[in-house]
């Protein structure tokens, strides 16, 4: 009998619709009822925040999304206590801002589009200047009945806020890192400098005391240190930050600087915002070279370390991890014991020949990860070439190293490695070398001849087994 499928309360393939909905209403609400705060009424970020929501999920940009975003708008505007025509109109306005943007944005390759190239972040401003003029001009032909001021001033008015306001909030959607790349950094992530955050603010306070036209400038430097230094998502936040601090300092008439106005109020304002938006492109372009630059050298700094079909220390790693391990034992601790084991898999070539070089990678994926689930934390592990690998266990004298090296033979034994649900029973022969407790440490190129030395030997005598170097030999 079939089994009937669960069903929840809202068809899943309608969330995503209700989530925009939702948000657009909650925005516009918000953003409604910050007006009255001075400060805030000068500016309107919903739709560039919707521009980002809609470029960062883009199954939600059909007519349908674009619909429910007008939708709520005008919902929202209604339960504040617009009246129907004001509410049509203005919010028209808005959704050919969001529209413009979007459309000119979703056309880029996903690269510029996230701004991780410098041509993504020049697009960006193009995009900006474009939904800016579409909004100011769709406001000049259609809602001219409810503006007081001329249309000149209506247009520039909605051209430097949108505009602003655009190039100020949507590099920061647009940066934001998924959840799932937030989780993947989590464990790796490095503290933050301070330096060039509080210079920002040192120099962002300085533009407010110094004052006058120039002062807009001043916390350049700043800005460009920080695109040196942090993410791209970062230096957007601080971008946004500082332009909208500077936006409110000039319109609450705080840096004391007047443009020559031709139409009262219009123009210093008009002025100072589009300077501030041409301001942060320098920092945001910047950062976003600085980016991926950072990100190239992790891959090729990890590239160089790591083997990339293992997991495992490269050979040229391990040699540095090694030695720098025995300068550190000979400077710090002189009298600990270090044991270092050599490991190669038995006839691995007879799975080479046998299933193909391919099945013959997934059994050294397997068997590295088998010795892995054995290491412990300062313990070295490297591939040093095919099927040979290494481990340095600091604290470990060769003494005991036997009864350590038997489990990951017994681990290796117990593998059970399978391909296609295939057994593919695989061993290993260990050499062990190190020094005891007390003894001067041998360098690391003897060490690694005493292990292979030994690990011929276990070869030799029947594979599947352990042996030690001649002078621990002695030892045990
Ligand atoms: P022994 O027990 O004496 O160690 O025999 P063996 O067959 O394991 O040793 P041998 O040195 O004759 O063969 C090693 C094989 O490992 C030969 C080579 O084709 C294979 N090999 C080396 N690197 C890789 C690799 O990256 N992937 C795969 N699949 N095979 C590799
Ligand atoms: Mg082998
Ligand atoms: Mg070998």
């Amino acid at each position: 009998m079939p089994v009937e499928p669960m069903v929840s309360p809202v068809p899943s393939r309608l969330l995503p619709p209700l989530i925009l909905f939702g948000l657009t209403l909650g925005l516009t609400l918000a953003g409604i009822l910050a007006r009255p705060i001075e400060s805030l009424s000068l500016f309107w970020p919903v739709n560039a925040v919707l521009a980002g929501v809609l470029l960062r999920n883009p199954r939600q940009a059909s007519p349908v999304g674009f619909a429910l975003v007008y939708l709520a708008m005008v919902l929202a505007d209604l339960a504040c206590g617009s009246a129907w025509q004001p509410a049509l109109w203005f919010n028209l306005c808005n959704l050919g801002a969001i529209a413009t943007i979007w459309y000119l944005m979703a056309r880029l390759p996903r690269l510029h589009r996230r701004l991780r190239t410098p041509h993504g972040t020049l697009c960006l401003f193009g995009a900006c200047a474009a939904g800016a003029m579409v909004a100011a001009t769709l406001a000049c032909v259609m809602a001219t009945p409810w503006f007081e001021e001329s249309l000149r001033a209506t247009w520039l008015a909605w051209f430097s806020e949108q505009f602003s306001t655009s190039v100020l909030v949507l590099p920061v959607l647009l940066t934001a890192p998924s959840p799932r790349a937030l989780t993947r950094s989590g464990s790796d992530s490095q503290p933050i400098r301070l330096a060039p955050l509080l210079v920002l603010l040192g120099s962002l306070s300085l533009s407010i005391v110094f004052g006058g036209p120039g002062a807009i400038a001043f916390p350049i430097a700043a800005l460009l240190w920080c695109a040196l230094s942090y993410s791209a998502f970062l230096v957007s936040l601080l971008t946004l930050t500082a332009g909208s601090t500077l936006i409110v300092a000039v319109a609450q008439n705080l840096m004391h600087f007047s443009v020559p106005q031709s139409e009262p109020g219009v123009t210093t304002l008009m002025s100072a915002r589009l300077g501030i938006a041409m301001l942060v492109l320098g920092p945001l372009v910047l950062a976003c070279v600085s980016s991926a630059n950072r990100s190239l050298m992790a891959r090729l700094a990890h590239q160089a370390t790591i083997d990339h079909l293992t997991g495992a220390l490269s050979r040229s790693a391990f040699t540095r991890r090694a030695n720098a391990l025995l300068d550190d034992r000979q400077q710090h601790t002189p009298g600990l014991p270090l044991t270092l084991m050599m490991l190669d898999i038995d006839h691995f070539k007879a799975i080479n020949d046998r299933h193909g070089h391919a099945v013959g990678d997934q059994v050294l994926r397997q068997f590295a990860n088998t010795l892995q689930d054995h290491l412990h934390e300062g313990e070295l592990f490297a591939r040093l070439g095919g099927e040979e690998f290494v481990i340095v266990v600091p604290g470990l004298a060769p003494e005991q190293a036997k009864f350590t090296a038997e489990r990951l033979r017994r681990a290796i034994q117990d593998l059970h490695a399978t391909h296609a649900e295939q057994h593919l029973p695989i061993t290993v022969s260990i050499g062990l070398a190190g020094c005891a407790a007390n003894a001067p440490a041998p360098s690391l190129d003897l060490l690694l001849a005493s292990a292979d030395q030994a690990l011929y030997r276990a070869k030799a005598q029947g594979r599947n087994r352990i042996e030690q170097a001649e002078a621990q030999r002695q030892v045990i």
